[in-house]
């Protein structure tokens, strides 16, 4: 048996010089690696950091002016532009506001200038019982206007706390109508009439009902009914309901003013009043509550109007049907 051995002393150098070579590479790839990769980061993370800097110089007062600067088709430049739509709706709900504010503190405003002048007036002498009679009559429809006013916004805020579902059971339509005709002559003290009619009544008692807030429905059907008889030249709304597939379908009519086309769209605004209106009391606070009330309860409100002739409102109710 022989046994040989050696020492393969260039074979060691030579995976020694490997091994550093090896090394030597490893350090360059990764710092080269290390490089790129936060260059590329960089690169990626601009646009964010741009967008994050731009929306910190958004705020409450600079939103009508401010949006950020959309570049390029990425995802990046489309998240830039759904902020974009976002502010814009935003910037819309507070003008609203800000109109709404403003025209309620007017309309506020006005009887409690005129109340305090008329007393102001009456205080300023001795006057006799027949003064003193009108100016506290004056005074008095002041203050109902004031009431008024008052009821609509707080009917107004009302019908946004009133969204919860809880709040709501099942409402027989054509009973809350029947109501209409004492609940008007309270607010008209006698002055308008109801004329309610009923072409078919439905057996199935669910074909009427709807599931909602009975008093925010009350005050819906109050609403464009105290509208037709305020503007109709006989003082009465026409009150119809019917059905169809699932929905309730109720019309309150007159043959009043009309509305002039060019303004229907915009009767729905708060505060908002047609020209040929002016004559009739009113704030213009009504048909927004409508508007809200419906919205909650899934239905549609439609208007047809000729001046001179007359108004139809149809309100469409989900029934249970
Ligand atoms: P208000 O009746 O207090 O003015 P509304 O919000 O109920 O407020 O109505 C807004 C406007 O819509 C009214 O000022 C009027 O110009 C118009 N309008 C509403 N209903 C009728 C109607 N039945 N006939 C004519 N115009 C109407």
């Amino acid at each position: 048996m022989v046994i040989v051995s050696a020492l393969d002393k260039y074979g060691h150098s030579y995976l020694g010089s490997l091994r550093q070579i090896l090394l030597v590479e490893l350090g360059v790839a990764l710092v080269l690696l290390v490089g790129i990769g936060y260059f590329f980061a960089r690169n990626m993370m601009q646009p964010v950091n741009r967008l994050v800097k731009e929306v910190n110089t958004i705020n409450a007062n600079n939103l009508q002016d401010n949006r950020v600067t959309v570049t390029g088709k990425d995802e990046i430049a489309s998240l830039g532009a759904n902020f974009n739509t976002m502010l814009q709706r935003l910037s819309n709900s507070f003008d609203l506001q800000k109109s709404f504010v403003s025209n309620a503190s007017h309309e506020l405003r006005t009887p409690l200038a005129s109340i305090i002048s008329q007393l102001q007036v009456s205080l300023s002498r001795v006057r006799s019982t027949d003064d003193y009679v009108q100016t506290l009559n004056s005074v008095l429809e002041d203050a109902e206007n004031l009431s008024d006013l008052t009821n609509g916004l707080l009917q107004l805020a009302q019908s946004d706390m009133n969204q919860q579902a809880s709040l709501f059971r099942e409402v027989r339509i054509d009973e809350l109508l029947l109501e209409l005709p004492n609940l008007i002559n309270l607010k008209q003290k006698g002055a308008g009439r109801v004329d309610i009619q009923f072409p078919e009544i439905p057996d199935n008692e669910d074909m009427v009902t709807c599931s909602g807030n009975e008093s925010l429905l009350k005050v819906l059907f109050l609403n464009l009914v105290d509208n037709a008889c305020k503007f109709a030249t006989d003082n009465t709304a026409r009150v119809t309901i019917h059905t169809e597939r699932q929905q309730i379908v109720i019309r309150v009519s007159d043959n009043g003013i009309g509305i002039p086309s060019a303004e229907i769209g915009k009767i729905f605004e708060p505060f908002y009043r047609a020209q040929n209106a002016a004559a009739v009391r009113g704030h213009g606070l009504g048909l927004s509550i409508c508007k809200r009330i419906i919205a909650i309860h899934h239905g549609q409100i439609f208007v047809e109007s000729t001046t001179g002739h007359g108004t139809v409102f149809e309100v469409r109710l989900p029934s249970l049907a």
